[in-house]
């Protein structure tokens, strides 16, 4: 595809001067991922991004970036926001929903959008409901990809990421060729503080607390596609883009 997906304005803030246009198959998708922590979700979105041709919004992202930038340029809410993401809790709603609506130029690019890490609460599913209604749009599906929680935590606790170039990788099923340092950029390899032991643990309990609730509000809303994630990341796309298609019967989906 090529098309650059990941866009400042969503991870800075500031105007959305990005113009993203609808996808060649004319098709433009509005879909949120769920699934707990180490479930795959960031690399479907990924993945999907480049199959559907829709921006990949995370959450996540934006509070990493602002976590990389020097303390005397992070406001203090952003800075009180990451003490939370540190220790493995949740971002205060009313500040996540702040960020969020500073951000809706992005929810509006023609090429439709990937939310992933948001909503995370039911309160957030609510702001984003209000959010979409109001700039006319609505989603197509939510999509929640479902794993047995020890598989969870084994993924977890063994990702590293580069410190530079953010590339992942897995000391188990995906080593890099040297220890502790990454085969792209030569950067450093460091574990997120969030895949701690101890964060995870608060992590899992946070996403039984206020994520999973989300499934019974889309379920209701008819919105929800569970989706088993085992398998390789090719295998789950397959299946995601499968029960898509199910879902909209859009015929060249699978095998765009
Ligand atoms: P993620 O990359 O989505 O796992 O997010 C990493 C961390 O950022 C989470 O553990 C939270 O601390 C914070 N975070 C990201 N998105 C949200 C959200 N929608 N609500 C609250 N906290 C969030």
């Amino acid at each position: 595809m090529g098309q650059k997906r990941i866009i400042s304005a969503w991870i800075q803030g500031g105007a959305c001067t990005e113009t993203l246009a609808a996808p060649a198959s004319g098709r433009a998708w509005r879909l949120v991922l769920l699934g707990a922590p180490g479930v795959g979700k960031g690399t479907q979105a990924e993945l999907l991004s480049e199959r559907l041709g829709a921006v990949h919004l995370s959450t996540g992202d934006i509070f990493r970036a602002a976590g990389n930038l020097p303390a005397d340029q992070r406001s203090p809410a952003m800075e009180e926001a990451l003490g939370y993401m540190r220790r493995g809790e949740l971002v205060p709603d009313e500040l996540v929903i702040r960020l969020v609506e500073e951000r809706r130029a992005c929810l509006r690019l023609p090429c439709g959008f990937l939310l992933d890490g948001y909503p995370r609460t039911v309160p957030q599913a609510e702001a984003l409901q209000k959010l979409l209604a109001r700039e006319g749009l609505a989603l197509d599906a939510v999509l929640d990809y479902e794993l047995p929680l020890e598989v969870v935590v084994r993924r977890l606790s063994g990702r590293r990421v580069c410190s530079q170039c953010q590339a992942a990788f897995h000391i188990e099923t995906r080593p890099p060729q040297k220890d502790g340092v990454c085969d792209h950029c030569g950067g450093v390899l460091v574990q997120r503080p969030d895949d701690r032991p101890e964060a995870i643990r608060v992590r899992m309990e946070v996403y039984q607390q206020s994520t999973a609730p989300l499934i019974a509000y889309y379920r209701e809303r008819g919105l929800l596609v569970s989706v088993p994630a085992e398998g390789t990341p090719e295998q789950i796309l397959q299946r995601t883009l499968n029960l898509l298609e199910q879902r909209k019967g859009v015929a060249s989906l699978a095998s765009a």
